[in-house]
């Protein structure tokens, strides 16, 4: 297997810079501007942690693409880490904002298109009862706090390597086999140790001594991590957490928000799984805020007591402007006419080509990485075998390599999701744009192994 000469990666970075900076003159006009009056020179500090040296600014984004303010086209494998999955602005979700947007957006009532999507989200993901949310964030904190409420427990049991939002219980790694801040978490209000209980995915016996306690409300969990590049749960996993957590009346959440890559009903209905709550944000409105909680039989009845009190307003679920008018409307037209079984029919394969083209690359340059697939969404990363958990995935990662392989992308016109080595594929994707990154991919690696 060919070892990375680590020595070139410096010199590369400094190349791709200078590429990016003389390319880009007035996204980097935009950003000294930026930097005056916002924090970092951006609206939202992750935008600030692109490979590039600033970042790009966008212009205009549709489908599978955008172009930036110097003029260049890009084909987003990004995607807005997910929340555009399905591609930039589709046409049935602006039509119907638009629709919408001029008769009410937000009011505090229902409107008829909430029923829909009440009835579509028990259809596709088989939990008869769901409410509205704004984020993904915002339904698992609510699923949280039904789960605590209902089993009287106090503790959140996630998984190292982990992510579902600015959860502070889910803000955790393990370090020594204890639960500590996750690198980089600001501000944790209390010790994790407290509220939280963190294991290896794919470890059975561990999940069993950590449920058996019996004071974990929930265990949330994304059926497959992909927060730490992706880690695909073994044979036999998942049945083995749903019959540990129902012995121990364990809440099982699953968080879908990435997942729904595998399927119109994300992995939970391609792989038969009986979550208690399962949690959606980003790609249901087609970008536009919404995310969406389902609850089983099993739980409704107490979920609606604990939702419906006197004090409901103030209770800690719910928000003014979740389930709003406008929202519902774009979930309701990207569920009907987006999210839909022929958009799967067709980026599975494009994920596929994705797939097959960078591992020949691996295989003839030998080098010691490998690519996961799962749906429409692929990941290489710098080890030559998949990681069966968090611990093994952030090992393998490389922040000099990451930064040079993002950013040799970008120069190249390709966006691909920062924080890791992720594509997303989008329906309007087309082999043209899977061959161009194949082939950046091989430049990349002829540039590290010469
Ligand atoms: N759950 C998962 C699995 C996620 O990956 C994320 C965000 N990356 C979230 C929840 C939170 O989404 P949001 O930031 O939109 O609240």
């Amino acid at each position: 297997m060919t070892v990375i000469d680590r020595n070139r990666i410096p010199a590369l970075l400094s190349q791709e810079e200078r590429r990016f900076a003389e390319a880009n003159p007035k996204s980097q006009a935009l950003y000294e501007r930026a930097r005056q009056s916002l924090l970092g020179g951006v609206p939202m500090n992750w935008m600030a942690r692109w490979a590039s040296p600033f970042p790009l600014f966008v212009k205009e984004a549709k489908g599978a693409w955008f172009t930036d303010v110097d003029g260049h086209r890009y084909v987003d494998l990004c995607l807005g880490d997910t929340g555009s999955m399905f591609g930039h602005s589709p046409d049935a979700t602006v039509e119907a904002v638009r629709r919408q947007v001029g008769r009410g957006i937000t009011l505090m009532l229902p409107t008829e298109d909430a029923i829909w999507v009440g009835e579509e989200m028990a259809r596709r993901f088989g939990l008869p009862w769901w409410q509205i949310a704004m984020t993904a964030t915002d339904a698992n904190r609510f699923s949280i706090r039904l789960a605590r409420q209902i089993t009287g427990r106090p503790k959140v049991l996630v998984y190292n390597g982990c992510y579902h939002g600015s959860v502070d219980e889910a803000l955790v790694s393990l370090v020594d086999g204890r639960p500590a801040p996750k690198p980089g978490a600001v501000g944790p209000p209390v010790d994790p140790a407290l509220t939280t209980k963190v294991i290896e995915f794919n470890d059975v016996a561990a999940l069993e001594r950590a449920l058996e306690p019996r004071d974990v409300a929930c265990v949330l969990a994304e059926p497959a991590l992909t927060n730490c590049g992706i880690v695909l749960p073994e044979p036999g996993y998942h049945a083995a957490l749903r019959a540990a957590t129902r012995r121990t009346g364990t809440v099982l959440i699953i968080d879908e928000t990435h997942t729904i890559c595998t399927g119109p009903g994300g992995y939970t209905r391609e792989h038969g799984l009986e979550p208690d709550l399962l949690t959606i944000g980003k790609p249901i409105a087609g970008g536009i805020p919404a995310a969406a909680y389902g609850i089983s039989r099993e739980l409704s009845q107490r979920a609606l007591e604990l939702s419906t009190t006197s004090g409901a307003d103030v209770g800690g679920i719910g928000g003014t402007l979740s389930g709003n008018a406008l929202a519902l409307a774009a979930v309701r037209a990207t569920l009907d006419k987006v999210v839909t079984p022929a958009a799967y029919a067709r980026t599975i394969p494009l994920a596929r080509r994705f797939t097959e083209g960078v591992e020949k690359v691996i295989r003839e340059y030998r080098l010691p990485w490998h690519v996961v697939r799962l749906g429409n969404r692929a990941e290489y990363a710098f080890r030559p075998t998949p990681s069966r958990n968090g611990g093994e995935a952030e090992a393998a990662m490389d922040a000099d390599l990451d930064r040079l392989m993002h950013l040799m992308a970008l120069n190249r016109g390709i966006l691909l999701t920062p924080f890791h080595l992720m594509a997303l594929i989008a329906p309007d994707t087309t082999e043209t744009d899977i061959d161009l990154h194949t082939r950046v991919f091989e430049e990349s690696a002829r540039a590290l192994v010469g």
